[in-house]
């Protein structure tokens, strides 16, 4: 009795256990399957990741098949290592899979085509084959580049100087504009009809005779580019001694280093730091304040010199800075001293809006203006401040009034124009003749 007894329990136990493994066993959550959608095909292909994990019972195959119009293609067929005993307990947190989808050896053309991902796990639901998960995603086939068509004709650009050239483009695209040997000038669109603008320069200080062309990228990373007519008209810049002044050492540097928080027990060494250091972390900022300007043109005809102004120092000069007969620091003068009378209205240059107005390392107080397309106008060393970051201002209006802060020697405007980044010459943003024919006569601003 006692031993039949045990052994109707035990047999009880052992069904009792195989129901909960059944029933455990025959889970009914398919694994999941992430990857991005959709998935765009260029000339050099695409990189697909392929996430697959079955926290149930663990993934027991996974198979990616591209779909196309010629047909279909097996790209990855895997089957992991478990048992429908238990299932795999390696594969239940995931696994990551990359499958290159490479144009040329899979023989594809353009057009649309679909990943097909599949995915089935160790559960013994459906006669022990496991649940299944399918995911089909768009596959965007394009493996011809971008046309670009160069509309505009000989471009003459001077060393330090601008200039805007128009072109279409075939298709939508992730990226186009000028590039100038390695710096890019973003381009913006002009109409409706795909026209496209890039205003840009060659900088004062790069090799001679630089590669200019337009380029462009598509959606899906084809990139070509066009060269066409264009010719630099190289220049000198002047070289311009300065002797630093004692009373400029001994009041301004002492005053504007506290005022940076940096010490200036030698006024000379703290020169230095700020001519150089300082410089060049305001004109990091600055590079960053103008990542994204307006994609309009928001200025209207030429440009305005400061009123009643004379110019004291143009652009480009290559500065050299002497004490005591010695040369301590050098740098380049990236824009034009223009002096009035002391405390000054400053006016903006063109229409455009605030994008900065604050303190500013060796610009004092300075305000920015983004004009669009690219072009914004620097005002420095500004005793008062009337403006704030996001105004809309017309040419004209009064932003503040000079001063000499920053590091400036008497008061006085330091005026710049930068586009898409770099420095160039003023003189050309404030010659009527230069603004109509080179930049508007292009753009296709009708005359006044
Ligand atoms: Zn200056």
């Amino acid at each position: 009795m006692t031993t039949s007894f045990r052994f109707l329990v035990i047999l009880g136990l052992l069904i009792l256990c195989g129901v909960a493994l059944s029933i455990f066993r025959c889970e009914g959550t398919p694994p999941s399957i992430e990857l991005a959608s959709p998935i765009l095909v260029g000339k050099t292909g695409a990189d697909v990741s392929i996430q697959v994990s079955d926290e149930g019972s663990g993934w027991r195959e996974v198979r990616v098949i591209l779909e196309h119009a010629d047909g279909e293609m097996p790209l990855l067929a895997i089957e992991s290592t478990g048992g429908l005993i238990f299932g795999s307990q390696a594969t239940t947190a995931g696994n990551t899979f990359a499958v290159k989808i490479d144009p040329a050896a899979l023989k594809l053309r353009d057009g649309d085509a679909f990943l097909n991902v599949t995915a089935r796990d160790w559960s013994w639901r459906n006669f022990f084959s496991g649940n299944e998960q399918q995911s089909r995603v768009p596959v965007l086939v394009d493996l011809t580049s971008p046309r670009i068509v160069v509309e505009s004709g000989l471009t003459y650009v001077k060393r330090g100087g601008a200039a805007a050239v128009t072109y279409t483009i075939g298709e939508l695209t992730r990226r186009d504009g000028v590039e100038v040997e390695d710096h890019f000038y973003r381009g913006y669109p002009v109409d409706e009809g795909g026209r496209r603008v890039a205003v840009f320069a060659v900088p004062e200080n790069g090799t001679s005779d630089p590669s200019i062309r337009v380029v462009a990228e598509d959606l899906v990373g084809n990139t070509t580019d066009a060269r066409w007519a264009s010719r630099v008209q190289e220049r000198d810049f002047p070289k311009v001694p300065i002797r630093l002044p004692a009373r400029f050492l001994e009041r301004k540097v002492p005053e504007l280093a506290a005022h940076l928080g940096m010490n200036a027990d030698d006024p000379v060494a703290a020169f230095q730091a700020i001519n150089s250091e300082t410089r060049s972390q305001n004109e990091a900022r600055i590079a960053e304040l103008i990542q994204n300007t307006e994609p309009t043109k928001l200025w209207n005809g030429v440009f305005h010199q400061l009123r009643n102004s004379k110019v004291t120092s143009r652009f480009a000069e290559r500065r050299s800075y002497l004490f005591d007969g010695k040369k301590v620091s050098q740098a380049t003068h990236y824009g034009y001293d223009l002096a009035s009378t002391a405390g000054a209205p400053v006016t903006a240059a063109n229409d455009g809006k605030v994008l900065f107005a604050d303190d500013l390392g060796i610009y004092g107080g300075c305000v920015l203006i983004d004009h669009g397309l690219g072009v914004v106008s620097l005002y420095g060393h500004l005793a008062r401040i009337d403006v704030k970051a996001g105004d809309s201002v017309l040419r004209g209006a009064e932003l503040g009034t000079t001063g000499e802060t920053g590091l400036a020697g008497g008061d006085h405007l330091h005026f710049a124009i930068l586009v898409g980044g770099t420095y160039v010459d003023p003189l050309e943003w404030w010659d009527p003749k230069w603004m109509r024919e080179r930049i508007e006569a292009r753009i296709g601003v009708p005359a006044p």
